[in-house]
């Protein structure tokens, strides 16, 4: 095929460009839809466009375009704790259950303009995100580009799945649970972790450096009479968020993780533990969401100085917090861009349902973040807390060779506070997902091969007696009406078809 029949060129009038955090006018991007890559950036002189648009081209003119948003902390397996809190999903629900959500989820991610998931633990699944991140990879259901922590890392009774039940635990009186983390205690034990997390295919190293650990001091009710523990102190002083390794402990999780170039996330209730994250050198701190200990200030301090990226989850924060604790952590995200602390958004989606990711970037311009930064927080900094070039990939802003990731909003996030609501296209590696509001090619469609749909009932004959031959990827048809790509054959996956022997 002629080289120009891959190429795709996107023509846009508002384009928001996060290395110089400023919009710009007129920019046309020219897409491979073999390499799934930027070609090229080229400056229009004017809105017009010079030639008549063919179906090589996707007008975004009139529309708002970035490249497409990072959710630097999701969980592909939760669902909303308002619609099951998230132990009851891992102790309840099916693995089957979790992946056909987990299916849905990446589905409505990707419509909302995430072309990116920092996913940050399975939640009790082993290992099921790196095989979910791979059948993304591999072409047989859509969703964003998957970095995955497989199990976190946690210290011995620091994450796990509460019960009561948990007496002769592997003997006929426990109740027998999934794991919920990955329990390392001691410096190599928790260098053991991170290389058994490395062996499972993550793309990101994931440990709780502080937990709500003592919730069995005073534990939940249980059902019927009797099953409620009378007078237990105040819930903050109940079961406060505690320190779960030593500094010696997070310092060798960073040094074996550099060990395998993979970044590290630190979840952090406390600026205390944070500041511990921050001095072991992790990649990201997650949450932080209370300063018991007055260390704001140092925490903040230490990020700068280190680099460290804050993923504040503060949609999160929207969701469980009274308006007090909720203020004080929008405060605190506002001082922490003005104190020049890099920060990515990441929601901990899946908390809250997936689909909802750009509350996080309402919420930090709430808090009264300028746009541009908040933008630059939900593009190029996510790919930095994805682990920059070590991931393998470059994405969240514009350049020759970065992924072709393309989203444009209806209106402008600058003007309309609903504009991250109203995603009107949706473009990850030169693949048209969302167009004019709509989903593309979202539903599986299998296609008969070229010589049976053309039978005549001679060959229907032949077709029953011989295999047919199916193309490999079925589930990803570019028939539908987003990708103008003029032959199945064109297009990089569908080169690697193998034969398939109908039953
Ligand atoms: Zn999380």
């Amino acid at each position: 095929m002629s080289p120009h029949r891959s190429i795709l060129t996107v023509h846009t009038s508002l384009l928001f460009d996060p290395i110089q955090k400023a919009f710009l006018e007129n920019v046309s991007v020219e897409v491979n839809t073999l390499t799934g890559a930027i070609v090229r950036l080229h400056h229009r002189n004017t809105p017009d466009l010079t030639a008549p648009l063919s179906n090589r081209d996707i007008d975004l003119r009139g529309k708002v375009v970035f490249p497409g948003f990072v959710d630097s902390h999701t969980h592909i397996f939760l669902h909303s704790d308002s619609d099951r809190y998230h132990s009851v999903q891992m102790r309840d629900e099916s693995a089957v259950e979790r992946i056909v959500r987990a299916t849905n989820h990446a589905r409505a991610g990707l419509m909302a303009g995430y072309t990116t998931y920092r996913d940050l633990g399975t939640e009790a699944l082993g290992n099921a995100d790196a095989n979910f991140r791979d059948c993304v990879n591999r072409g047989l259901t859509p969703g964003p580009r998957l970095f995955v922590a497989t199990e976190a890392l946690a210290s011995s009774g620091g994450y796990e799945i509460r019960t009561e039940s948990k007496l002769a635990r592997g003997g006929p009186l426990g109740l027998s649970l999934p794991r919920a983390a990955d329990l390392v205690d001691g410096v190599w034990a928790v260098r053991g972790g991170v290389r058994r997390r490395v062996g499972e295919g993550a793309d990101v190293v994931k440990f709780y450096a502080d937990y709500r650990r003592r919730v069995m001091r005073f534990p939940p009710d249980v059902q019927g009479p009797g099953g409620t523990v009378l007078f237990p102190p105040d819930r903050r002083e109940r079961n406060p968020a505690m320190v779960l390794f030593s500094q010696e402990e997070m310092d060798a999780i960073v040094v074996e993780a550099k060990l395998a170039d993979i970044p590290v996330a630190a979840h952090a209730a406390e600026t205390s533990t944070a500041l511990m994250a921050a001095r072991a050198g992790v990649t990201t701190v997650e949450h932080v969401f209370a300063d018991r200990d007055g260390c704001m200030e140092a925490m903040m301090g230490e990020m700068v100085s280190k680099g460290t990226i804050w993923v504040p989850t503060l949609a999160t924060a929207e969701e469980g917090f009274d308006e007090e604790k909720y203020s004080k952590c929008k405060a605190a995200v506002k001082t922490a861009f003005e104190k020049g602390v890099r920060v990515a958004a990441g929601g901990d989606t899946g908390v809250f349902n997936h689909g909802l990711n750009c509350r996080e970037m309402e919420i930090m311009i709430e808090a009264g973040v300028p746009v541009e930064d908040v933008l630059v927080a939900a593009t190029h900094t996510g790919w930095h807390a994805c682990g920059g070039d070590a991931s393998g990939f470059r994405f969240g802003w514009w350049d020759e060779g970065n992924r072709a990731d393309i989203v444009a909003l209806d209106t402008d996030p600058r003007k309309d506070a609903k504009a991250f609501r109203k995603v009107n296209f949706v473009m990850k590696d030169a693949r048209v997902w969302k167009r004019d509001g709509q989903p593309v090619d979202m539903v599986p469609a299998n296609a008969w091969p070229e010589e049976a749909a053309q039978s005549s009932d001679e060959e229907s004959t032949r077709c029953k007696q011989q295999p047919a031959k199916i193309a490999n990827h079925v589930a990803l048809s570019i028939r539908g009406s987003g990708n103008p790509t003029p032959a199945a054959s064109d297009v990089g996956w569908e080169t690697d078809s193998f034969d398939v022997k109908l039953a």
